[in-house]
């Protein structure tokens, strides 16, 4: 398929360029944005609502939430305390600069401290759309394995910080963190990582502080 790589290239470039206008009105708004991603069911939605209720006396917190069909995460959110936007993909594995171009006007960004993106649940491409955030973040969890670094390091590369959730099931479940960790490492050298458990509350707080120092 000659062509395939050619229109890949431009749907990406168009996707940069709409990623910079929505930078710009962050930045307009004097608004810091991150980008959540993971797999389905590794804890996005559960980390965020844990962050919301954390830091909502201190930041101003806006959500929008990708989900291919419903809107239980954007609920769960604005029950902690966000304003919070579903974006309904409409079967997209992924969000784009497009979709969180087409939700911002549902937020009052010059009301708010920090925007929260949940990206849709996927390990694969989520990582290949520029949305315009400051920050990139990747939850995996304990219970996926070991080795995803290594089968989807794609993900791995390119984000800011990476969050370890639900540390609390190390002990039941086979997962060797020194061979993840490394898997990790030869990705991303150096890049940021949390060990903590949503669930239990352990290690919440470094996230919590660095993403206040962040903001
Ligand atoms: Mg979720
Ligand atoms: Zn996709």
């Amino acid at each position: 398929m000659p062509n395939r790589i050619p229109v890949v290239e431009k749907i990406l470039s168009a996707n940069d360029r709409l990623a910079a206008e929505n930078r710009a009105r962050f930045d307009a708004a004097g608004v810091f944005a991150i980008n959540i991603m993971a797999s389905p069911g590794a804890g996005k939605t559960s980390l965020i609502e844990k962050t919301v209720a954390a830091l909502k006396d201190r930041l101003r917190i806006g959500m929008i939430n990708g989900d291919i069909a419903t809107s239980f995460d954007a609920d769960r959110a604005a029950a902690a305390g966000a304003a919070a936007v579903q974006i309904n993909t409409g079967g997209d594995c992924h969000l784009d600069a497009v979709m969180l171009q087409s939700a911002l006007p549902q937020l009052d960004l010059s009301a708010l401290d920090l925007v929260i993106v949940e990206n849709v649940g996927n390990l694969v491409c989520p990582a290949e759309f520029a949305l315009g955030t400051h920050k990139s973040i990747l939850v995996a969890s304990i219970p996926e394995g070991d080795d995803k670094p290594y089968k989807y390091p794609g993900m791995y590369r390119g984000v800011d910080a990476v969050v370890i959730n639900k540390i609390d099931l190390l002990p039941y479940v086979p997962f060797r963190l020194d061979f993840f960790k490394k898997g990790i490492e030869a990705l991303n050298p150096g890049v940021t990582q949390f060990e903590l458990s949503c669930r239990t509350g352990e290690g919440l707080e470094p996230w919590l502080n660095w993403l206040l120092a962040q903001a």
